[in-house]
Order: C-alpha cells, then sequence, then structure tokens
C-alpha cells in the first residue's frame, strides 16, 4: 500500500507550537522507508499518526487514494511492533502469536497456518510452545515481530523495535528484516535514531530535525550528496570533518589558511557566485590523501584509535583544529607525530555558510 502525507502538521493540545508542520511525503508501495532523526524531532508523532494513535491537526493522511485522517486505527490494516514488545506472559508463543487473529474469531485452521509460517520465517518454530519468560531478548522481539506478521496487514509499523538488544543481535535482526521484508514486500515505516539502522535497512530514509524534513532518499545519496550541513554531520561516523573558509579565485582557503584547495571543475562552476564568501568545506574521514604535495598541509596525530580494518587519525593542526582521517588498519601512524595530507577533490561537500545549505 502507498502512503502519502500532505501538508502533515501536529500541535499537541498542552503545546504552544506545532510539534510537525508541512510534512509533505510519499512511501511507495513495498519501501522500507526508515524515519531517522535524534530524539525528540518528533518521529514517534508522525509514526503514531499514521498509525491512528494520535490525531491529526492538519493535512492529509492518505492510503492509496483514501484519505483515512478520521479511520480508527483498527480499520487501518496496519500493525505495529514497538520497543517495548509486551507479551502476555502467561500465554505460550503460540499464543501470544495467536492472539489477535482469535480476537478477530478467525477459523482455527487459518490461524495455524499463519502462526507456523510466520515462526518459520522468523526462525522460531522450536519455541511456539515456551512462555516468553523461558526464551532470550531477541526471540522475544521476533515473537513481536510474529504478532505483527500474522495479520497480515498492508502496512508494518516500527519504533526502534531493536533497541533493547544488545549490538551483535542488534546487527543479526537487521539482517533478518531486510530478510523479511524481502519476502513478504509489504510497505514498512521505520523509526530510529540510529543511522546505521537506517542506512542498513531502508530503501528509503527521511531524516528530521526540529519537526521538519531534512532531506529524503536512498541511503547512499545521505552519505554522498547530504543536502544541508545538519544532514552530513548527522550520517557517517567519525563526524563529516567541516572547515570553515573563504573561496578566493575560485580557491578554498580556511579561516587559518592552513588547508588550501583548489576545487575540481564541476565543483568551480558551484562555487562561482561564491567568491570573497564564507563557506563550510565539509570532508569525510576516508577521502584524505596522505604524503607532501603542492596543496597538501602538516598535521600532529594527536590520538590513534585502532578499530582493526581500519584506524582513526586525530590529527591537530599549527590552528589548533582537530581533523579525523581514517586511514586502512595496517598503515603504521604513531602519536605525536607530523604527517602531511591532503585532500580528494573529488569529495569536497560545499555548504554556504550563512543558511547551511549545499552548494555543490
Ligand atoms: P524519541 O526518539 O526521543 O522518541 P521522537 O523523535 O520520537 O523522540 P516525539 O516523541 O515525536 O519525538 O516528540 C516530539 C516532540 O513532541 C517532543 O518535544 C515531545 O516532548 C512532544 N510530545 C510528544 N508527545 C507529546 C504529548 N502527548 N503531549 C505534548 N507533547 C508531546
Amino acid at each position: 500500500m502507498k502512503v502519502t502525507l500532505k501538508n502533515i502538521g501536529k500541535k499537541y493540545e498542552s503545546r504552544e507550537e506545532f510539534t510537525l508542520r508541512n510534512i509533505n511525503l510519499e512511501i511507495d508501495d513495498k519501501d522500507f522507508c526508515v524515519i531517522l532523526g535524534p530524539s525528540g524531532c518528533g518521529k514517534t508523532t508522525l509514526l503514531r499518526m499514521i498509525a491512528g494513535l494520535n490525531s491529526i491537526t492538519e493535512g492529509d493522511l492518505i492510503f492509496d487514494d483514501k484519505r483515512v485522517n478520521k479511520l480508527a486505527s483498527k480499520d487501518r490494516d496496519i500493525a505495529m511492533v514497538f520497543q517495548s514488545y509486551a507479551l502476555y506472559p502467561h500465554m505460550t508463543v503460540y499464543d501470544n502469536m495467536a492472539f489477535s487473529l482469535s480476537m478477530r474469531k478467525e477459523r482455527k485452521n487459518i490461524i495455524n497456518e499463519r502462526v507456523t509460517e510466520a515462526a518459520k520465517l522468523l526462525q522460531i518454530e522450536q519455541y511456539l510452545q515456551s512462555k516468553p519468560s523461558d526464551i532470550s531478548g531477541g526471540q522475544r522481539q521476533r515473537v513481536a515481530l510474529g504478532r505483527a506478521i500474522v495479520r497480515k496487514p498492508k502496512v508494518f509499523l516500527m519504533d526502534e523495535p531493536l533497541s533493547n538488544l544488545d549490538a551483535k543481535l542488534r546487527e543479526h535482526m537487521r539482517i533478518e528484516l531486510v530478510r523479511i521484508h524481502k519476502q513478504m514486500e509489504t510497505t514498512t515505516i521505520y523509526v530510529t535514531h540510529d543511522q546505521v539502522e537506517a542506512m542498513t535497512m531502508a530503501t528509503k530514509i527521511i531524516l528530521m530535525n526540529d519537526g521538519k524534513i531534512q532531506q529524503v532518499g536512498k541511503p547512499t545519496e545521505f552519505y554522498e550528496r547530504p543536502q544541508n550541513m545538519f544532514v552530513a554531520r548527522f550520517i557517517g561516523s567519525p563526524t563529516i570533518n567541516m572547515i570553515r573558509g573563504k573561496v578566493k579565485d575560485g580557491k578554498f582557503i580556511s579561516e587559518d589558511g592552513i588547508i588550501k584547495v583548489t576545487p575540481n571543475e564541476i565543483d568551480k562552476k558551484a562555487l562561482k557566485n561564491y567568491d570573497g564568501k564564507d563557506v563550510f568545506l565539509g570532508i569525510r574521514s576516508e577521502r584524505f590523501l596522505s604524503g607532501k604535495t603542492e596543496e597538501s598541509f602538516e598535521g600532529i596525530i594527536d590520538v590513534i584509535e585502532v578499530l582493526g580494518k581500519e584506524k582513526t587519525l586525530f590529527v591537530k593542526l599549527k590552528s589548533g583544529k582537530d581533523l579525523n582521517i581514517t586511514v586502512p588498519g595496517h598503515y603504521k601512524y604513531e602519536m605525536g607525530e607530523s604527517h602531511n595530507f591532503g585532500l580528494d577533490v573529488d569529495a569536497l561537500h560545499f555548504f554556504d555558510a550563512e543558511t547551511q545549505e549545499r552548494i555543490n
């Protein structure tokens, strides 16, 4: 099912200001759409409006071609999975999964078929007769997913369903969710503040901040072409390096005068109205070059963070400016050493210093 939001806004009665405003979105049938953003940006509010658990103050919520603003939650053909999975402790896994179908007075053989099918998909068949207290947290989270799957909804709505799991299990469940989505092809809207979940699972990411949409697109677009400085900083770890400076005769010069770089031809064109103006240059940690060249600069390695396959050098320039530079794990560097670095000119992100919007 396709989910469309037109100028959606939300104002809680107890609040002076709108929590969300002018939200326009198209979530296509079969999309795995991740709503991403920092705590308090309005992700849950938005999801709860789609679910019918929060009223909509303004705008239109449309499922396929039908406006559903006033449709009761139970009639929306959706299933929700939350962070707290609240299973019934006295019921078996089977009965927990069968519960909503039993309430709908579904036939026994249909219930059995659906529960068995979902258990197989989630690889929890051997626990169907166990009680929730006798299985692990990860298995309980799967039961919660199973409960949603058996209903065969038109849309899955998930609110941080993996945040209670440990790191290893989260990684495993991310892959499982992608696999399940591929098999079921049900439109999924998934809320998280974890950029890794968004980058690994989404077919479409919606990044929000402060009640507003910052960027909508495919995961790679967020990394490679962040539309503003907030997006650039939110996506990617270590955080993108931001260097303030000016454009002079087509060249970028940092405010401390240490970093000078001549952008490639495409970027030069984009920057042609910025001569003499303040901009920010963004460059990701892995896009530095090492060695002395005409435009290289010197920095002292302050700290080295070893991650195995790579290491991150925290480099201090003479001005005191810090940069993070990622290099392959087997490269030899020592703390306190001075080195020359340069920038890969095909990896420069330029932002207007005033509006913080992308230029190139
Ligand atoms: P988190 O990741 O912390 O859950 P979120 O992005 O999901 O955050 P929301 O829970 O949607 O954010 O909250 C957005 C804003 O709306 C916050 O400022 C919050 O305090 C406010 N808010 C949420 N629920 C209510 C409510 N029932 N009444 C009044 N304000 C609310």
